[in-house]
């Protein structure tokens, strides 16, 4: 499997330097994530696949990997476009639904979809066996964890599942949208468990001190954040105590969140 990177040209405060997409080369050229419909990616599409029908893949719904479906599609009418529903967020476009279990053909062989909600409800990775590539979306980024946006249906219970998920793969490399290739996922996921079992702690600590709304555990946990860091935080937070709710070990009470 030899994808080539493109890159959707998109720095910015959330994608840090901007999102990459991989193009799978073949019969009927297999591209996994749409950008944001920046000429200099489109540009970069038309010249690896030229007169070619694409098939468009997105892994998940977040505007800087499906916003630039619209604009692939007017340039190449024919496009294929597949992806797994998201009514709520998907742009009206014609998609063919993806689904756990699908397989996708490409000229370098079958991406089997899987899917991985817990960063988006409709996020799905896409496994080449013969290779044990995974291309992964949000689900790893080297370097730096992934945000769970609790209060727009991310879910940290089911985050952690789908790394399970991913590390029962045995993946001998990640492609990730965001950063460098990953040559050592497992390494990364376990990383990233034990980190969150960390904040964990710091969140039942805190709560156990009496700390009471998000307010508090921000100011506990993230002393000196920088502002602009603060939503991210502030979700992550949020995703923790609901983790804990849905075990029954903490609950929102008249006077914030407590233990129990
Ligand atoms: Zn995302």
């Amino acid at each position: 499997m030899t994808p080539i990177a493109l890159h959707a040209g998109n720095p910015g405060p959330y994608t840090g330097e901007g999102n990459w997409t991989y193009l799978i080369d073949g019969d009927r050229p297999v591209l996994i994530d749409a950008g944001v419909g920046n000429t200099t990616h489109l540009d970069a599409i038309d010249a690896a696949v030229g007169d070619r029908q694409l098939h468009l893949v997105v892994t998940h719904a977040h505007s800087d990997h499906i916003s630039g479906a619209q604009a692939i599609r007017e340039r190449r009418p024919s496009t294929v476009l597949s992806k797994m529903p998201w009514p709520e967020r998907d742009r009206e476009l014609p998609w063919q639904p993806l689904q756990e279990g699908h397989v996708i053909a490409t000229g370098q062989g079958d991406l089997h979809v899987i899917h991985t909600p817990g960063h988006a409800p409709d996020h799905i990775c896409l496994w080449h066996a013969e290779s044990r590539t995974v291309f992964v979306g949000d689900m790893l980024v080297q370097g730096t964890t992934v945000m769970i946006p609790a209060s727009h249906r991310g879910s940290l219970v089911e985050y952690l599942r789908s790394l399970d998920r991913l590390l029962a793969l045995d993946p001998a490399r990640a492609l990730p949208a965001h950063g460098p290739a990953i040559d050592d996922p497992a390494a990364l996921i376990r990383h990233y468990v034990e980190h969150r079992a960390q904040r964990e702690s710091q969140v039942k600590a805190a709560l156990r001190d009496g700390a009471r709304t998000i307010d508090e555990l921000l100011a506990r946990i993230y002393p000196g954040l920088q502002p602009a860091l603060e939503p991210m935080a502030r979700e992550s937070l949020l995703a923790h105590l609901i983790k804990l709710e849905s075990e029954g070990r903490a609950q929102s009470a008249a006077s914030g969140w407590v233990l129990r």
